[in-house]
């Protein structure tokens, strides 16, 4: 998609020049292909006849009117106000606009000379309402008699941009609209003839320009369509063709189950694996049995127990004086898994460390030491473990916890270090189906769909802050322990709550229990600290914010108080409630929430109604939720063009379904229907996820 060097250079657009050239490469526009490809973020409708609405469309308040009077006001600050009355029929309108003073020159000379009596002009706001003068803040306006303006600017649906500052809306239309009537007509693109037909797809050429200037809603949706299809698309075959491409590496080492470690561990252990467990294990380790790395995802609800069926996957890699990296999205999780591993491993000969930033340097120097030479079996850590300058002797296994907190991008840069080594990835975030595909298309899956025994409901209510205060005392008295969580750190606004300030508030309030607070700008050394005295017996209290959310995992802990609920997406509310309901007493979960809106009293009343992670996960403020963090631009890793997972699945279904008849035709893309999806295929995924080639 892109062109040579040197050749359309957006530079040499008319109206672009070097400045703005500067900020559009901010945007990663180079070339004005680039420009063909920068999909609006949304439309606008500044049609004065409405057509049916669409969820695609945002509003906007325009007018078209006559010019009666105008005039300049003067206000005591340094703020210029020029008013103008418009009149169309019997409709008066005031419309007003703002600008700073200037010493130098009259900052309103333009206007003055558009908005001459009798002139006809469109202006954009926001109308305020007044019912007897209808008033507007004007944004923007045009002259009636400019007819290029209805071509690009106003009565229309206009495309909205992700910009960056010092760009205009008005300037990107202008930029592409230039660009598109630049565009000689050009190939069809990379899409096989037949499954344009097949999904009914508009055609390239002309999708091209009603993605940013669709002259009806229709158009629209199916311009859109017509790209979102294209990427998704091309993502599925880019997801089919790495996994065949990684189950051609072979391993360079293989393993046989000795038990020397494993049997220990499991009579150590003081539980039984559940059936989930022990299925998982054995998929595992079949897997590390054979010839081809393992690229394994181990889904499991909160508390179902993926970190013993991990560590058993470690300990068959040690039995075998082999090397793992266990890595933790967090310093206070990876400081968790170091604790508990010291728990299960008790008396057995398997050497493991724990390396993060607070490690001190010499400490931290020894470590890397030891790696290096082979004579630590489990390094545990955050991602910089592999990302840094650690290196191992012969590292054959890396488990990554959490790994809705990594990001795609991450997890190829993972996989390209350690090509050849196993790969278990574990995630306590269900997701559906063709959204796992699409995040996880490489990857096999296996699912722990059972709780360890014993394991009490979290009794889940929204309460008044009061009564959850009363309540969590309670529980404190009887010497158990309790999260507060709040949204933020420090106080930043009337309605949001804050760790250091509530802090400050609960301390003394449960009568001498200690009471700790935990953060994410705490020093690694700080939080640890504060995790184990939390930890350590008697009872306690944590005022936290989300920092907690991800697999932290204290048994007494058996109150989880979410203040400001409102503010949290259903995926994170069920996590820290994940927190409590680990040991044997009985849980409760307390969601304060003074005014929620519509939406966030959907995702309290879900929350109210199951524990079930994977029940939540079929609800739609739940794939909202996981939509928005997985979806559009938002989410750097994905870079997605137009296509958002969650909006655009069945579309994805479509493209998943095709893309399997496609190679089950073509396999190895081939025929020469298919040699420009081939090219494409390449140019965008070659090297950001180093596929190398088809056969
Ligand atoms: P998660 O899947 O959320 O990472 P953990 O691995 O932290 O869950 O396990 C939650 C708790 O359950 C831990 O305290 C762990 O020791 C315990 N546990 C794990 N498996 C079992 C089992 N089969 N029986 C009883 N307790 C178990
Ligand atoms: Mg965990």
């Amino acid at each position: 998609m892109k062109t040579r060097p040197g050749e359309g250079d957006i530079q040499y657009l008319k109206g672009v020049g070097p400045v703005r050239a500067a900020l559009l490469a901010k945007l990663d526009l180079f070339r004005i292909e680039d420009l063909l490809f920068y999909f609006p973020r949304a439309w606008q409708d500044r049609r004065l006849k409405k057509e049916k609405s669409s969820s695609l469309l945002q509003s906007a308040d325009v007018f078209l009117g006559t010019v009666l009077e105008s005039s300049e006001l003067y206000t005591s600050t340094s703020l210029r106000i020029f008013k103008a009355v418009l009149a169309e029929g019997q409709l008066r309108l005031e419309g007003a606009f703002f600008k700073r003073h200037n010493r130098r020159f009259d900052v309103f000379s333009g206007l003055k000379k558009d908005f001459k009596k009798g002139e006809r002009i469109w202006l954009v706001g926001k109308l305020e309402d007044d019912f007897f003068s209808p008033k507007m803040r004007v944004e923007e306006y045009y002259l009636s008699r400019d007819l290029s303006a209805e071509l690009k600017h106003i009565n229309r649906i206009v495309p909205v941009y992700p910009v960056t500052e010092g760009l205009t809306q008005k300037f990107m239309r202008e930029t592409v609209f230039r660009a598109l009537s630049g565009r000689p007509a050009s190939a069809r693109g990379f899409l096989p003839g037949n499954l344009e037909k097949k999904r009914s797809l508009p055609g390239r050429e002309e999708s091209l320009k009603r993605i940013h200037f669709p002259g009806n809603v229709s158009e629209l949706e199916g311009a859109r369509k017509r790209f979102v299809y294209e990427e998704l698309f091309l993502l599925a075959l880019a997801w089919a063709v790495k996994k065949r491409q990684s189950r051609e590496i072979s391993k360079d080492f293989g393993y046989r189950v000795k038990k020397t470690l494993l049997t220990p561990f499991r009579e150590n252990l003081g539980f039984e694996f559940t059936g989930a467990q022990k299925k998982a294990i054995n998929e595992i380790f079949s897997d590390m049995l054979a010839a081809k790395p393992m690229a394994r995802l181990l889904q499991g609800d909160v508390g179902s127990g993926k970190t013993v069926a991990a560590l058993s996957a470690c300990l068959l890699a040690a039995e075998n004086g082999r090397q793992c990296a266990f890595m933790a999205p967090t310093e206070i999780l990876a400081g968790q898994h170091f604790f508990t591993f010291k728990k299960f491993l008790k008396g057995l000969p398997v050497r493991f460390e724990l390396l993060t930033s607070g490690t001190p340097a010499k400490k931290k120097k020894e470590i890397l030491g030891k790696a290096a030479k082979g004579e630590i079996d489990i390094l545990i850590g955050t991602h910089s473990l592999i990302e840094g300058a650690v290196s191992f002797k012969n590292l054959s296994l890396i488990v990554i916890d959490e790994q809705h907190r990594f990001g795609v991008r991450q997890r190829a840069a993972l996989r390209r270090k350690g090509e050849k080594a196993d790969m278990l990835i574990m995630t306590a975030t269900p997701i559906p189906r063709t959204l796992f595909l699409s995040l996880y298309g490489d990857l096999d899956l296996s699912t722990l769909d059972e709780m360890p025994p014993g394991r009490k409901p979290v009794e889940t209510a929204r309460v008044p802050e009061k009564e959850a205060f009363e309540k969590t005392a309670g529980y404190l008295s009887r010497g158990l322990k309790a999260y507060m969580v709040y949204p933020v750190i420090e106080e930043s606004s009337a309605e949001l709550k804050s760790v250091k300030e509530e802090y400050e508030k609960i301390r003394d309030r449960f009568g001498g229990i200690p009471v700790y607070m935990m953060h994410g700008k705490m020093k690694a050394a700080e939080k640890q600290r504060t995790m184990e005295a939390f930890s350590s017996p008697g009872p306690g209290a944590l005022v936290a914010t989300q920092v907690i959310e991800v697999g932290i995992d204290v048994p007494e802990a058996c109150v989880m108080v979410i203040q400001n609920a409102e503010r949290f997406g259903l995926a994170s509310l069920h996590q820290l409630r994940g927190r409590v309901g680990r040991g044997e007493h009985e849980s409760a979960c307390f969601l304060v929430s003074e005014n929620p809106g519509e939406e966030a009293l959907e995702r309290i009343k879900a929350m109210c109604s199951t524990n079930s992670g994977f029940e939540l996960s079929e609800k739609d403020a739940y794939l909202r939720g996981i939509g928005e963090i997985l979806g559009v631009r938002q989410h750097g890793d994905m870079e997605f063009r137009i296509a958002s997972l969650y909006e655009d699945r069945e579309i994805f279904a479509q493209a998943l379904a095709d893309r399997d008849e496609l190679l089950k035709r073509d396999p190895f893309l081939s025929l020469p229907e298919n040699g420009e999806l081939k090219k494409e295929l390449f140019e965008i995924y070659g090297t950001r996820w180093n596929i190398i080639d088809l056969n």
